[in-house]
């Protein structure tokens, strides 16, 4: 990642340094790299107040080769089936299928719910297109990693294509858009979140995104998964705000939750 001197949301050029890191936190994901050298660090805006990491090691060829396979040490389907048999209570995935779902109902007046046209972008292991899908909507998701696509296309029966959408061109159209967790690991959510109107039905749409609280993690100290490597950038309400507006969106709603994970999250629902 490019050495930051202006705030992409915000364009102030101040900067406080936060969190350093001399090993990894945590259950932070595996990297080809040597432990000895580790080292990185966030800063964080003076006025809209986003981190962003600042470190030497590269994680380019993260997410094509085999992020979502080594993240769960090759047992995708043992993985998925643990997570979607989790009780209402423990699953953050439940309560986001429902707040999507409630979403829809009120933005959606007159439309049948087998004609929404559905795009997951960034699916994993694909436990909320599968909850999705349930639904009766028209599902499809994306996902850079090959393995991952592989699982959710043959075994959950989703349509699915295996590509990185920062880098690719996809032509179809879609009335909602979700990014769950995704923005964090780009070099740049806006031209990221930008990217995602060329997928939009225009004047019939909405998306949401939710993205790491750095504000609410912080405050409980730096060994937390809302920091882990991976995460390049860990948002604020500001920035999170300031990200729709700078790419051209109506923000429809923005809110702060605390998942039964455990993790401190930001949501917001936008349309354009
Ligand atoms: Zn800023």
């Amino acid at each position: 990642m490019k050495k930051i001197i202006q705030c992409s949301f915000c364009n102030n050029n101040k900067f406080k340094k936060r969190f350093n890191y001399t090993k990894p936190i945590t259950r932070e994901v595996k990297l080809n790299i040597d432990y000895k050298k580790y080292n990185r660090f966030y800063k964080s805006c003076t006025f809209c107040g986003h981190w962003y990491t600042e470190m030497k090691i590269n994680l380019k060829d993260l997410y094509s080769g085999s992020y979502v396979a080594s993240t769960y040490n090759n047992r995708l389907h043992d993985a998925f089936k643990k997570i979607i048999s989790l009780p209402k209570n423990k699953s953050d995935n439940y309560h986001r299928v429902k707040r999507i779902l409630n979403f829809s109902n009120s933005f959606f007046k007159n439309i049948n719910k087998k004609k929404i046209k559905f795009l997951d972008i960034g699916s994993g292991l694909g436990v909320f297109p599968y909850e999705i899908n349930k639904l009766g909507w028209d599902c499809t998701a994306i996902d850079p990693d090959k393995t991952a696509c592989h699982h959710i296309q043959k075994k959950l029966g989703i349509k699915t294509k295996n590509i990185d959408f920062v880098k690719s061109r996809f032509d179809k159209k879609f009335n909602i858009i979700t990014l769950n967790k995704v923005l964090e690991h780009v070099e740049e959510p806006i031209k990221m979140l930008k990217k995602i109107k060329d997928n939009l039905i225009k004047n019939n749409n909405f998306f949401y995104i939710e993205v790491p609280d750095a504000t609410e993690a912080s405050k409980l100290g730096k060994d937390r998964e809302e920091f882990g490597i991976d995460h390049l950038h860990v948002f604020t309400l500001n920035s999170l705000y300031l990200l729709l507006k700078k790419s051209d969106f109506t923000p429809l709603s923005i809110n702060r939750i605390r998942e039964n994970s455990s993790k401190f999250t930001l949501t917001a629902f936008g349309k354009f």
